[in-house]
């Protein structure tokens, strides 16, 4: 990074109210990680986003998707971007990878007998605003609008986290591997236990059979580790 790229972050998080930053290994492609300000709160972070233009997205987008679930959620679902129907809605994971997110957790839920449904955990993507032409994000507006991703994860500060797709995990873990390579395996981030699985998206295709079958395995074992 450049040393006028390295002030022009440190301002910007400035302007957010961090007063302190640490820098992550140099693995991984977002190379400074606020920490969280004292007593964050969900709705704090989204008056902090308010009419967001901080990256180059917000100039096509409709709403920006925050997240949705509990604020007490033990689990995270982090996805890549909202689509298009999210970005009419307002909420992430509505669409039809949305609904099959929702199966794979209710149903995997119902039949290891554990008690939870879709609105306990929580939901929310990389970016809060569309891609144009659901194309993936950029680096730097990774880098931007995962400031805000990082603080709610260390707001609501879960037992595990899932990360839906290759993007998700990249901006994570920092890592270049593929999700076949990543899935199934726990890693971490600031701490905290993160399961790699295919995005709902992928598992849309109907040459995935394989796939679905490996995601569904993924989604049990972070249940289990979650909630037992
Ligand atoms: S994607 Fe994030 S950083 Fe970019 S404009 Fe939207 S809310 Fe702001």
């Amino acid at each position: 990074m450049t040393p006028d790229r390295a002030r022009q972050l440190l301002e910007f998080y400035q302007d957010l109210g961090f007063k302190t930053i640490y820098r992550r290994p140099t693995t991984t492609m977002l190379p400074v990680l606020p920490l969280a300000p004292a007593h964050d709160t969900l709705d704090k972070i989204s008056q902090d986003i308010g009419d967001c233009k901080r990256c180059r997205l917000h100039e096509q987008r409709n709403r920006i998707v925050f997240g949705s679930g509990s604020e007490q959620a033990r689990l995270v679902f982090v996805g890549e971007g909202p689509g298009a129907d999210e970005d009419a809605q307002g909420m992430p994971f509505v669409g039809r990878a949305g609904q099959l997110l929702t199966q794979m957790i209710d149903g995997t839920a119902a039949k290891e007998g554990i008690p939870i449904k879709r609105p306990d955990v929580y939901i929310c993507n990389v970016v809060k605003c569309r891609p144009p032409d659901n194309r993936t994000p950029e680096p730097d507006e990774m880098e931007i609008c995962g400031q805000f991703l990082f603080r709610q994860l260390k707001s609501i500060n879960p037992r595990a986290i899932c990360a839906l797709g290759g993007t998700a995990a990249k901006a994570l873990l920092g890592t270049k591997e593929g999700v076949t390579r990543l899935r199934g395996k726990w890693h971490k981030w600031s701490g905290i236990p993160v399961m790699v699985t295919y995005h709902p998206s992928y598992l849309l295709r109907p040459y995935n059979q394989n796939a679905k079958r490996e995601a569904w395995e993924d989604l049990k074992t972070v249940l289990h580790y979650v909630y037992d």
